[in-house]
């Protein structure tokens, strides 16, 4: 069959003169279990491997296309940033390096910010998702992914859009140096200025999430999420061993142990990760709505309230409590809303 397809077919296409099939892998090789999976069943899995669940690397479109609605987003430009800084040379130029990733991905950048909707029947709105992108130089972090990240943050504030991170990176670009080192502190303060705006600022960490990255913008967020297997960390586990010389637990820095020493606040398999974060972004979006029950205050003027108001309404508004209350006991903004509103006919 991979025999037939990947070699007889394209030779008597070519043969026949038939347009020619973009030379897409057509299988891969799940690097967990081994097994060979369909390029098109991996692909409308979300890159999950089917057999064993296996969280694989998913470029920066697909991640945006799975998570808004109908697969609609739109991208912003990002401000451009001084190439090659520091005119770094290893075995090739950087700034070779970059137009290769450039040719590789179709991306100008390791960050793709977007904003659109994301919501479903249970509520959601615009937000705004910046993504790193591993396969664009392992998704370091340069002078332009710190652009990105406040470019991102503003887009954010103006929008007042909740902020969602999703990260993929091995950290810092060491060919910007000390430059990329910045950026830490960039990022940083592209945070705040969300927080400040005191709008939600979510981060998903994929894999992997290293270095200069996990130690700046992936680690401040107000929830944080992690894709199942995603390997979190600061340094390398070989040189943590080697420095305090002691073997590391197993499943050391990957998301589930992070998870279950408080790390992180929940590992989200990527089928769930659109839904979770609507639900997320909607609870901590969703003040404005209950400070409808905000105004009637305590019990002091409960009582004027009472005197004053149509005793019909109110009396609907207590029937409706009892109904409610006992249904309901985990929801708990809830009950105390009701237990507000009920206070008035009781006193
Ligand atoms: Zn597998």
């Amino acid at each position: 069959m991979n025999w037939l397809t990947n070699f007889v077919k394209p030779k008597l296409r070519e043969l026949v003169g038939g347009k020619r099939e973009v030379p897409e892998n057509l299988w891969h090789k799940c690097t967990s279990c081994g097994q060979m999976i369909f390029h098109r069943d991996l692909v409308k899995n979300l890159h999950v491997c089917q057999h064993c669940g296996h969280h694989m690397r998913i470029a920066a479109r697909a991640r945006l296309k799975m998570l808004f609605d109908e697969g609609a987003y739109e991208t912003i430009e990002l401000p451009k940033a001084p190439a090659d800084p520091l005119k770094f040379k290893d075995l090739k130029r950087y700034g070779d390096r970059v137009k290769e990733a450039q040719t590789k991905t179709g991306e100008e950048e390791a960050l793709v910010v977007a904003h659109g909707t994301m919501s479903d029947e249970t509520g959601g709105g615009t937000v705004v998702v910046a993504v790193l992108n591993f396969d664009f130089l392992g998704g370091s972090m340069g002078i332009a992914v710190g652009e990105g990240l406040l470019a991102a943050a503003g887009l954010s504030v103006e929008k007042s859009a909740p902020l969602i991170v999703v990260t993929g990176s091995g950290g810092a670009r060491m060919q910007e140096g000390i430059l990329s080192l910045m950026q830490m502190a960039r990022s940083t303060i592209a945070v705040e200025q969300v927080k400040e705006a005191g709008l939600p600022y979510i981060v998903v960490m994929g894999d992997p999430t290293t270095g200069g990255v996990s130690a700046s913008f992936a680690m401040l967020g107000d929830v944080a999420l992690a894709e199942p297997g995603a390997l979190i960390g600061f340094a390398g586990q070989r040189v943590i061993e080697q420095t305090i010389r002691e073997k590391l637990p197993e499943g050391f820095q990957r998301a589930e142990y992070l998870e279950e020493h408080g790390m992180i606040d929940m590992v989200v398999p990527r089928h769930q990760l659109r839904e979770r974060l609507i639900r997320i972004t909607g609870l901590l979006t969703r003040p404005a709505a209950s400070s409808d029950v905000v105004p009637p205050e305590p019990v002091d003027e409960a009582d004027d309230s009472a005197e004053a108001v149509d005793a019909a309404p109110v009396i609907e508004l207590e029937a409706e409590a009892v109904e409610v209350l006992p249904p309901e006991p985990d929801d708990t903004t809830d009950t105390a809303e009701v237990g507000d509103e009920g206070v008035p006919p009781r006193a």
